[in-house]
């Protein structure tokens, strides 16, 4: 197996990320890896109405926005503390899940990427929706942990 150094796991909360962080961790010690987590907060819309109307619904959107990365930030660090994985290497962002995980790679000249097969939006197919997308277009491995 490659030598890996700095592996950056993609968590999307659901039940099954205990199993692919675990695996992470794992292969971290093996190789006396750095361990970095993500979670992507989508944004609510990417359009909003002019107007009046249209900035008011855009600026509840915004705190939303905002309580929801807060919320992600504090759930993130509870699996920090249960791993030993440092605020530093704790990474909640908004977008798009495929490109943030891909930019955050690219950031931290990740060497192994580490996704669930599925996730919470993907139970149905064999590769969820996000496990693809991110395995299309990686600059590094990429390991899906079957959930
Ligand atoms: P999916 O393809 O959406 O069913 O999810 C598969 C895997 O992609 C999950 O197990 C996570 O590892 C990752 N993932 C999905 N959504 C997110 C998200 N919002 N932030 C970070 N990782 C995610």
């Amino acid at each position: 197996m490659e030598d890996y150094k700095q592996i950056l796991v993609a968590i999307d909360f659901a039940e099954e990320c205990e199993k692919v962080v675990k695996q992470a961790a794992s292969i971290a010690t093996t190789n006396d890896a750095e361990l970095n987590l993500i979670h992507v907060v989508q944004p609510l819309a990417s359009t909003y109405s002019t107007g009046l109307a249209g900035g008011f619904v855009a600026l509840q959107e915004n705190d939303i926005e905002k309580s929801a990365l807060s919320a992600a930030q504090d759930e993130l660090a509870q699996v920090g503390v249960k791993w030993n994985i440092p605020l530093s290497n704790q990474h909640v962002v908004l977008g798009y899940p495929k490109d943030e995980i891909h930019r955050m790679a690219k950031e931290l000249d990740a060497d192994l990427i580490v996704i669930g097969s599925h996730g919470k939006r993907g139970v149905r197919l064999l590769l969820g929706s996000t496990a693809n997308a991110v395995l299309h277009g990686a600059t590094c491995d990429v390991l899906a942990v079957r959930v």
